[in-house]
């Protein structure tokens, strides 16, 4: 079993990058991918300790990526911590993501929420801020009941609190990732809507851009969604991937490894990704 989706305290996760080694190996996964949002920063200690614990962890990063009507999340792997171009292209998406958590801060004052960036900064100990440490900002403080909550009145896409920041077009994206010596896998890609037809056509034109991958096997999806995606990977040429999106207190209903404890990814799925590096 392995996990090729998994956040930490580097991006908007709550345990520290070592930490997830630990538990990815208490699951019982052989490998995990430690894909925080926008940052590389956590690998090295993560595989320091998976090589205690016995378990390879693979350097990857969920990068933001922006089309024309909506946000997209493309997963990379195998581009180790500083390796250019995507090194340059994580810089900028950090300084894209600070701005807008400069400009959500007043937004949120503006329509009366009691969080500061400070506060934001401090929920999130010297990582880049997103949006789970705003919201929990907000359940400690009584604004709202959980994280979910924090997102469904205000900080999901459409809401009053809602800011989007910059991210890069996925063609470049996948461009950048090979250039880098790594692949890119579309993460979730059910999140941006429902409409198969124009899920179809996105998958055909990133394909044709060189994503090599497909997330099927994600935490939060059921088993007809899961096989459905599968199906489209395999019309695409795509491998079929999977993974939890751990994030620990931020998304309590996942664990490393085993989602809500109906995920089990097959080892192979690394054997095949790794077969598309360039
Ligand atoms: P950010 O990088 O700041 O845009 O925040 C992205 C994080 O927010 C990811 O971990 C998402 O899973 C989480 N997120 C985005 N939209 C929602 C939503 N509608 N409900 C719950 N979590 C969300
Ligand atoms: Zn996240
Ligand atoms: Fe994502
Ligand atoms: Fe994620």
């Amino acid at each position: 079993m392995i996990d090729l989706h998994t956040h930490s305290s580097v991006s908007d996760g709550s345990d520290p990058p070592a930490r997830l080694a630990e538990l990815a190996a208490a699951a019982g996964c052989g490998a995990v991918a430690l894909t925080d949002h926008d940052r590389t920063d956590g690998v090295a200690a993560a595989r320091a300790r998976g090589r205690q614990v016995g378990v390879d962890v693979v350097s990857g990063c969920e990068l933001s990526c922006q089309t024309g009507n909506g946000t997209m999340h493309l997963l990379a792997y195998f581009v180790e911590p500083g390796q250019e171009p995507l090194h340059t292209e994580l810089g900028r998406l950090q300084s894209s993501r600070d701005d807008r958590n400069r400009r959500m801060a007043d937004r949120l004052a503006e329509i009366g929420l009691p969080v500061t960036l400070e506060e934001m900064e401090a929920e999130s100990a010297g990582a880049g801020v997103g949006r789970p440490h705003v919201a929990t900002v907000l359940v400690a403080k009584g604004v709202v009941g959980s994280v979910q909550e924090a997102f469904d009145r205000y900080l999901a896409k459409g809401r009053p609190g809602y800011v989007g920041k910059e991210g890069l077009a996925p063609a470049r994206a996948v461009a950048v990732v090979r250039a880098s010596g790594g692949v890119a896998v579309l993460a979730h890609p059910l999140t941006n809507g429902s409409d198969r037809a124009a899920l179809d056509r996105l998958v055909a034109g990133l394909a044709a851009d060189g994503l090599v991958g497909l997330e099927s096997q994600y935490g939060r999806y059921a088993p007809a969604e899961r096989a459905e995606l599968a199906s489209l990977a395999a019309r695409h040429g795509l491998v079929a991937t999977g993974g939890s999106d751990y994030h620990g207190t931020y998304k309590p209903d996942l664990a490393v490894g085993t989602g809500r404890g109906d995920l089990c990814v097959d080892d192979h799925v690394l054997v095949e990704l790794a077969a598309r590096r360039p």
